[in-house]
Formats: structure tokens, sequence, C-alpha cells
């Protein structure tokens, strides 16, 4: 039986598993066939449970794909006459590259210039989470956060910069370990208004 996480089950468990537990068996089999294929032994008794992890973890990662984005903002928009800039800062983030299935993660910053509504900042950091628990570029992922808070907003404005470190640069390829690279996305005024943008810079310097 496939067990799926949703956010009305965000239980992830990974060590309190008894030894008969399934949690998706297809995937599992898929780890399985992965650890043999690397010359290991999925019957030695660390790994023994490696696929089920896997799986869980998996599920975890890529839940993204099952949440959307009017489900977490449900309840949390509120009319308010505020029109100065909002700035979220340092919201950490882990998201998968696309292309090699490895871990990237680093710190959002997310900024709007509210028209009439405003979010519960906590909301912002999910809204990030949603998009960032898929495969991703860090490009689609820093667009798409912005889209998503133009979309529910509707206002003047929307900043989003990202810094991130990818480990398949760092673990693999170049393997410049210190690297990291920086993305960003500008809507409304944001793109038009050089003075929001230089607001936002100032902002995130402090
Ligand atoms: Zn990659």
């Amino acid at each position: 039986m496939t067990k799926r996480i949703t956010p009305a089950n965000p239980v992830y468990d990974d060590y309190d598993t008894d030894s008969e537990e399934s949690h998706d068996p297809q995937f599992e089999s898929l780890v399985r066939q992965m650890l043999e294929r690397i010359g290991e032994s999925p019957e030695r008794e660390g790994l023994k449970r490696t696929p089920l992890r896997v799986a869980k973890a998996m599920d975890f990662l890529t839940s993204g794909y099952r949440t959307t984005v009017e489900d977490i903002v449900r309840n949390a928009i509120f009319s308010e006459d505020c029109e100065e800039m909002v700035l979220v800062k340092d919201i950490e983030f882990y998201s998968l590259c696309e292309h090699h299935m490895l871990p990237f993660f680093g710190r959002a910053h997310v900024a709007y210039l509210p028209r009439g509504k405003v979010i519960g900042l906590s909301k912002i950091a999910r809204i990030v989470d949603v998009f960032a628990r898929r495969l991703q570029v860090q490009e689609r992922l820093t667009n798409q956060i912005a889209d998503a808070m133009m979309d529910i907003l509707g206002p003047h404005g929307v900043g989003v910069v990202m810094e991130a470190s990818h480990f398949c640069m760092m673990m693999r390829g170049v393997e410049k370990q210190s690297s990291s690279t920086v993305s960003s996305a500008m809507r409304g005024t944001f793109k038009t208004d050089a003075r929001t943008r230089s607001e936002l810079m100032e902002l995130m310097r402090r």
C-alpha cells in the first residue's frame, strides 16, 4: 500500500519504521536495483531498510508535486492599506537539481510591494518550499516563486533573489566547493523602477 505524504499527514519518520513496513514497494525495488547496480548487497544489515528510507525521503523531497500554493495560502491573505515594501530575508531552502537529482540549497530573499493585500509572513517560506521540493533548476525555481507571489497577491511588484550551492558542482564535475550561484526574478515595479530595485538591494544588505 503506497502511503502518500500530504499536508494533512506530514510524518516523515525515517527511523521508527518496523521491518515489515513498506512505503512504496515499486520505488523501494528500484532503489534495491540501484544498490545492486553500484556493487552493493542490499541484504547486508546496514542497507536492509535503505530502500524504505530512500523511498520516504524522496517522497518528502518531492512533496511539492502534491502541494499547491492555493492549499498553503488559504486564509492567510489579508486586506491591508500598507504600500511599503515587505522583504523576508534568508529563507533557507533545499531542492534537487533536475539534471543530477543532487541537492542544491541556500537562501531565498522574497520581497513585494503590496497593493491592498498582504500575506502571512510564514506562508512566504512555505511557498518557497512548495517549489523547492520538486526537481528544479535554480532559475526556474526563482521565477516560479515570483510568479506565484504575483498571482496570489496582485502586488505592485515582486523581487526574488536566491543564492545557492549545488552539490552537482561541488561533489563532481568542476568540483568548485565554494562557488555559489545567484539568481533573481523581478516583476512589476521591481523590473520597471530602478529605485524600487535599489531599495530592495539596500534592505537586503542590512
Ligand atoms: Zn545538477
